[in-house]
């Protein structure tokens, strides 16, 4: 009697096992390789977020990469401002949050940065959320937001660490551009009293200063930041985020900017 695992064996059994064997290799070996190619041609686009206390000097980093490397910058508390000084319905729901210096909810900030993504990812430019995220939401709202609709960015996180009596010293002198286009950030320090005008050097328009920057606004805005941001970078820790980080205390914002061009 022949046994039956011999006959099994035999023949086109065993050439259609061979063919079987070698395409399920084939499939598996493509399927690396096609996930490897992938991996090798994702995101090739940066957006950095820029971390730090109200006055660290955040929005004059971004307008010096803006000017001088052709980055893309979303402040969002200029887009708040923008959105109130339009008096618009959202910006008379933002307006209850900023003049007070609190935060506006995660979700209403969040939809507006999606919103600003949708139109200004098109190019190849580097973007700068410079005060986005704020929050542990936020940052998860953010990795969500780049992983399902901008998969094509890599998100680099950039904190410029300062004191809170320096940031008060600051900001006591801040005057910003009066136009929105320009928006420009300058300190009284820059003037010399009735010699200088306090124009705008970049496109001479009036300075202004901010409605939350006064004195007890911006102690309520840094107490704000110090219950937030030890959330916000406990949770770019345990995602395996690394934060990249500048000490900014005592800089002129050349050196800032000069560090910056040195880390990226
Ligand atoms: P600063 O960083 O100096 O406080 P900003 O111009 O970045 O100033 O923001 C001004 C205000 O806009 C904030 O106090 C807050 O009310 C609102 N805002 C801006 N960005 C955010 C954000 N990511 N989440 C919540 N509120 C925000
Ligand atoms: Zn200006």
């Amino acid at each position: 009697m022949v046994c039956p695992c011999r006959s099994f064996w035999s023949g086109s059994n065993l050439i259609f096992l061979v063919i079987a064997l070698i395409t399920a290799f084939l499939a598996y070996w493509q399927f690396h390789r096609g996930s490897g190619a992938q991996a090798a041609a994702a995101p090739s686009k940066v957006i950095f977020a820029f971390l730090g206390a109200p006055g660290s000097g955040k929005g004059t980093l971004a307008k010096l990469c803006v000017d001088q490397l052709g980055f893309k910058q979303l402040s969002t508390g200029d887009l708040c401002r923008d959105n109130i000084s339009k008096g618009t319905e959202l910006g008379k729901k933002l307006q209850e949050y900023t003049s007070k210096g609190a935060l506006v909810p995660d979700e209403i900030i969040s939809s507006m940065v999606h919103e600003w993504l949708s139109e200004n990812t098109r190019d190849e430019k580097t973007i700068i959320l410079d005060g986005f995220p704020r929050t542990a939401g936020q940052a998860a709202l953010l990795l969500d937001l780049i992983k399902n609709h901008f998969p094509q960015y890599t998100l680099r996180i950039l904190a410029l660490n300062i004191s809170d009596d320096a940031v008060v010293e600051r900001i006591a002198g801040r005057l910003m551009c009066s136009s929105k286009e320009c928006g420009a950030i300058y300190n009284t320090k820059q003037f010399v009293e009735g010699i200088d005008n306090p124009l705008c050097k970049r496109c001479s328009s009036p300075l202004i200063k901010r409605e939350d920057d006064r004195e007890e606004v911006v102690r309520e805005r840094l107490k704000v930041y110090a219950q937030t941001s030890k959330a916000l970078t406990d949770f770019f820790k345990n995602a395996g985020i690394k934060i990249e980080e500048i000490n900014v205390e005592g800089k002129e914002s050349d050196q800032v900017f000069d560090a910056f061009k040195k880390m990226i």
